[in-house]
């Protein structure tokens, strides 16, 4: 049974992440930050395949430890999906360097620490591995308000496409799923009724995805059968947002 740590795996994407991968028969380490929804969700999910991890991404030390761990109790990592992540909406005016620094501390750092951690267990065990980012729509095109947010999610994809060359030679595979609105607590707290209202009406589905359908797409990207061939790509599961042009 391969191993996969699922980084936010407490909540919205990394949670239904780790149920679609449990389904899929992986073992999944759920490393998030958040103590009281960790709890949560080792209640409502009850496996045998399942370890919690409370750790705080940005805290190098930390995550090399966990990786530790999870090396020596599944015998290794073969996956890793960096979920975990922090939202912001704020015009550029009223955005603070401060924010600017929170969103690539956590949204960019963050990642790349876990990524960094789980490719050296991954190449020192001589395995095979798939590691997933989540970028966002956000990182792609100019937008409203998204100053801080989409330009650390417009690094994510950068550090994707970078890692994907540099260790396609030992056997990594790196891509990045980009959602577009998804209704998840991160959606719940950054849009307003009538951000709601824009999003509908710009997505060509006029809707929100359910993250279940953005964890179907992680698990592909994760599978070497049915995605070998793929590295350095950027999938959309954004209900048609971004190749949509002029809309009524
Ligand atoms: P969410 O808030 O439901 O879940 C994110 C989880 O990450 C939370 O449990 C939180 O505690 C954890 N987390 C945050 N900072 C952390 C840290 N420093 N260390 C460890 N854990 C930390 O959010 P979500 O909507 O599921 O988003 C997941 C990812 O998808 C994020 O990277 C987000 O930017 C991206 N995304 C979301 C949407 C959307 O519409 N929801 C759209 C595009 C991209």
């Amino acid at each position: 049974m391969k191993a996969c740590i699922v980084t936010g795996g407490a909540s919205g994407i990394g949670l239904a992440t780790t149920r679609v991968l449990l389904d899929e028969g992986w073992k999944v380490a759920v490393c998030d930050r958040d103590e009281s929804a960790l709890c949560e969700a080792a209640r409502a999910l009850a496996s045998a395949n399942v370890s919690w991890h409370r750790v705080d991404i940005t805290n190098e030390a930390s995550v090399q430890a966990m990786v530790a761990q999870i090396v020596t109790r599944d015998g290794g990592i073969a996956g890793l999906v960096n979920s975990a992540g922090i939202g912001i909406a704020k015009r550029f005016f009223d955005t603070s360097a401060n924010d600017m620094r929170r969103m690539f501390e956590i949204n960019v750092v963050g990642s790349f620490i876990v990524a960094k951690a789980a490719a050296i267990a991954m190449r020192d065990a001589g395995q095979r591995g798939a590691i997933v980012n989540l970028t966002s729509t956000a990182g792609q095109r100019g937008n409203l308000e998204r100053s801080a947010y989409g330009s650390a999610k417009g690094a994510v994809i950068v550090l994707t496409q970078v890692m994907a060359v540099e260790l396609a030679s030992i056997g990594i595979r790196v891509n990045a799923v980009s959602p577009g609105p998804v209704a998840t607590p991160l959606v719940d707290a950054m849009h307003t009724p009538e951000m709601r209202t824009r999003w509908t009406a710009l997505t060509p589905q006029h809707r929100y995805a359910q993250p279940h359908e953005i964890a179907t797409a992680i698990a592909f990207l994760l599978d070497d059968v049915k995605a070998g061939f793929i590295t350095g790509h950027v999938l959309n599961v954004d209900g048609g947002l971004l190749g949509a042009g002029l809309m009524e």
